[in-house]
């Protein structure tokens, strides 16, 4: 793959940069908007940012352009990427259904489901989270006991998810069932487009270890829900569930861009601690540990091209994307560990006490390793690339 970006590309790279540069929430670059991310100050002020990437253009440019995309290229996609993750532009609280929902229902939803819901999620007017896990159902998620129990034209839902990224603020929820006891486990699965806002639904925050409240668990009690909320068909709900999958692990390996940034955060960090009077980049063994990061965070990027180089030919992504999913995030991972132990016994001070960045380094190392968990554990990405890409037997517990 030729990895130079066309007079098209840097064009596409100076419009994004013009619209980010008037865009950017006031005193963004500057690192001065601080918010208590579980207020609801936070809450308004990312659904805005949303809104406002809306209205530029910018809030799903691989879309079809009828529904409010730019019909980008791979090739664009990165330069977003890399433009979004230079200014570390703030989070989208709309996630799951940019990433997830909204192409998923384009390639499965009804005519009216594509009219009632795609719109609100790049508009950001309503929030999406994802209803999979399970406290007995999670790398095995066809192994869920939530049932969804037919009453004329309506289903009566009750059951129990847990992990629900976003859950606490969103709108709808995209859940999936079990309709079916009889049938095999993979068959009898129907996915729900849920409405939240409703009194047999129920979410009660987890605080996770570095203190955020992220994800929750929902309760289901004789929760309703339509035969019209129904995406794909009654019992049929596993080929939905691969699909919405096949788009969140696309969406994982971009984040091979934001491993860039943080190395480069890393460099700035060895260069700015001193041992002994001396900037710790100067200490041969800090050295020897960045070449090794560099060598393989640069490694997982040219991995990355070069399985975008396979999707653009195919048209579809493959079980690659697993490789990028587990190789980003252990990175990641060993990534803060090393800024963590480069602050020596500063490396244990935590938010206002924290010597550097304001916590940036702890919030991030301790975040990693959920990193490592969502989206499918490392061991399960071993297990697919083992098994679909160097042909290996089926693991044998399945
Ligand atoms: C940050 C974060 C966000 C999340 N967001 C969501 C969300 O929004 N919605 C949602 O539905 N879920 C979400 N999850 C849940 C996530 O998908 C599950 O935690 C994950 O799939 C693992 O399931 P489990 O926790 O039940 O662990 P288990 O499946 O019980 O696994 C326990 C351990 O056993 C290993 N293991 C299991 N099976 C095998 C096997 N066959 N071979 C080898 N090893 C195996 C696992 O790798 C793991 O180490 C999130 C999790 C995290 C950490």
């Amino acid at each position: 793959m030729d990895f130079s970006f066309t007079k098209k590309e840097e064009q596409f790279r100076q419009e994004l940069r013009t619209w980010l540069e008037a865009n950017l929430p006031d005193g963004w670059l500057q690192g001065e908007v601080q918010l208590d991310k579980e207020s609801k100050e936070y809450e308004l002020f990312l659904r805005d940012w949303q809104k406002k990437l809306y209205e530029g253009g910018w809030a799903a440019i691989a879309w079809p352009k009828q529904y409010g995309g730019r019909n980008a290229t791979l090739m664009e996609e990165i330069v977003y990427q890399q433009e979004m993750v230079r200014v570390k532009a703030p989070p989208l609280i709309n996630y799951v259904g940019l990433h997830m929902v909204a192409p998923t229902l384009m390639q499965i939803g009804t005519e009216e489901q594509k009219e009632k819901y795609i719109e609100k999620i790049i508009t950001g007017e309503e929030v999406w989270c994802q209803g999979y896990s399970e406290p007995n159902a999670g790398s095995d998620v066809a192994a869920i006991q939530t049932t969804a129990v037919k009453d004329g034209d309506r289903w009566i839902i009750n059951g129990q998810k847990v992990w629900t990224s976003f859950g606490h603020v969103a709108d709808r929820c995209f859940l999936i069932t079990r309709t079916n006891r009889l049938e095999k486990k993979h068959k009898g699965i129907t996915v729900f487009l849920l409405d939240m806002h409703q009194p047999g639904v129920e979410t009660r925050p987890i605080v996770s270890m570095d203190g955020q409240k992220d994800f929750n668990e929902v309760y289901l009690n004789d929760a309703i829900a339509y035969d019209a909320e129904i995406i794909g068909q009654v019992d049929e709900g596993w080929k939905v569930i691969i699909a919405l999958l096949m788009h969140e692990r696309t969406g994982i390996g971009g984040q091979v861009f934001t491993l860039e940034q943080q190395f480069n955060d890393l460099v700035a960090l060895a260069k700015e601690l001193n041992d002994d009077d001396e900037p710790l980049i100067k200490n041969p063994f800090i050295r020897k540990t960045m070449v090794d990061l560099y060598t393989r965070s640069r490694g997982s990027l040219l991995n990355y091209y070069r399985n975008l180089t396979k999707q653009l030919k195919n048209g579809h992504p493959g079980a690659e994307s697993s490789m990028d999913k587990l190789l980003v995030s252990e990175l990641t991972k060993e990534l803060f560990a090393q800024a963590i132990s480069m602050q020596g016994h500063h490396g244990v001070l935590w938010k206002e006490n924290a010597l550097m960045d304001r916590s940036y380094w702890q919030d991030n190392y301790l975040y990693s390793f959920g990193q490592t968990i969502g989206g499918g554990t490392s061991e399960i990405q071993k297990n697919t690339i083992a098994e679909r890409i160097l042909g290996l037997p089926k693991d044998m517990g399945r």
